[in-house]
């Protein structure tokens, strides 16, 4: 197969930025990178090929000779094999970098960068995993304060070997195939890629006859339930850390933690602003000129005469003092209660009413030319 130019491969134009050089080796290498396309030959040669290019067109002493005189300008130097490769990463991360999703992983474990955990050999003391739980309870119970039963699972160490993986008489040995290293390296195109040890996943050990419990895990899966309070006053997003009882750690490491996260309900009557309640009650025109005696439930199910003072105008804030959320840790003090008061007027009225309402009309002289106020002014 001819060589193909080094700006084809790349899929640009000759005068291209320093910037849609790299930024089409990006592409390609993520595209074609031997680790997505495992035994993929055509893939392989071009990763190769790609690679190949970048290496020229990014190099500011060759790729003006490579604009010169072709591959003719280049080949003396690069001794036409595929060993020299190596400078063309020293910006690796400057390349790769802020990408996201798994490459970050895959380039590490590469070029042996980041210190990653996937990559690093377990040994010694590990604290399991923390877990995440999504408590759902209404709104009453956020603002009153309740007792649920969380129920989850997580891992606990495995009982039959203590935690070990190994069955009765059994040891963990060095892995053979890593001579304990947790990693191998093996040949991918003209690079070298270090990998997590596929015979001992990566842990430098195996256990000659594994736990038939645990499989050789030395945890096992467990349903289990805990109780929680939650105080009166809690809101939406509130967590709660529950100290030990996510998974089992690993060779006599702490357990994580169980991280329940809480959600709240929308209520259907009552809406919350910090230690605020709010609500709208409707009345009547007539009670709103002249006045009146109500009563409403409070969100603690509380019956709470409320007084309707004559002349109360529509939008209204009546407040009720201490009828309001509960303060977390001072359950003694609470915020108020806002009653909206909304006056309705009546779609229908009889011929009596009418009659009765034109004679006060009459009592009222309204103008025809009422003079314009503000917005702000009414609230
Ligand atoms: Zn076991
Ligand atoms: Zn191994």
């Amino acid at each position: 197969m001819a060589k193909r130019d080094y700006y084809e491969v790349l899929g640009l134009q000759k005068g291209a930025t320093e910037e849609e050089i790299k930024k089409a080796y990006r592409k390609l290498a993520v595209k074609y990178h031997p680790d997505r396309n495992p035994d993929d030959k055509e893939a392989a040669e071009k990763f190769r090929e790609a690679t190949e290019a970048y290496e020229v067109l990014s190099d500011e002493k060759k790729r003006p000779l490579y604009d010169q005189y072709g591959f003719a300008g280049v080949d003396e130097q690069m001794g036409g094999g595929g060993a020299q490769y190596s400078h063309a990463f020293h910006d690796f991360s400057d390349l790769f970098g802020g990408m996201g999703g798994g490459f970050g992983d895959i380039f590490d474990n590469i070029f042996g960068g980041g210190g990653r955990t996937s990559s690093r050999r377990r040994s010694g003391p590990q604290e399991g995993a923390s877990l995440r739980y999504d408590l759902h309870i209404s709104f009453k119970d956020a603002v009153l304060g309740t007792k649920v039963d969380i129920r989850f699972k997580h891992n606990e160490t495995c009982e039959a070997c203590n935690g070990t993986g190994c069955a009765a008489g059994a040891t963990r040995k060095t892995c053979p195939t890593c001579n304990g290293i947790g990693q191998v390296r093996r040949s991918a195109g003209f690079f070298s890629v270090q990998q997590p040890c596929p015979d001992c996943g990566g842990t430098g050990t195996k256990i000659d006859k594994p736990c038939r419990e645990c499989g050789g895990r030395g945890v096992k899966e467990k349903a289990k339930k805990v109780a929680l309070t939650i105080p009166a006053g809690v809101d939406d997003g509130k967590r709660f850390a529950l100290s030990r009882q996510g998974d089992a750690g690993e060779n006599g490491g702490p357990a994580g933690d169980l991280i329940v996260i809480l959600h709240v309900d929308q209520h259907p009557l009552f809406e919350r602003d910090a230690q605020d309640l709010y609500c709208a009650i409707p009345v009547s025109f007539t009670q709103a000129i002249l006045g009146a005696d109500i009563s409403i439930e409070s969100i603690d199910g509380k019956k709470i005469a409320i007084k309707i003072p004559a002349g109360t105008s529509s939008g209204k804030l009546l407040r009720i003092k201490g009828e309001g959320v509960p303060f977390t840790g001072n359950p003694g003090r609470r915020g108020d209660l806002y009653i909206k008061v909304v006056v309705q007027i009546p779609q229908k009225i009889s011929s009596t009413q009418k009659d009765l309402l034109q004679k006060y009309m009459e009592q009222e002289n309204p103008t025809d030319t009422p003079k314009l106020l503000t917005l702000s002014s009414l609230q």
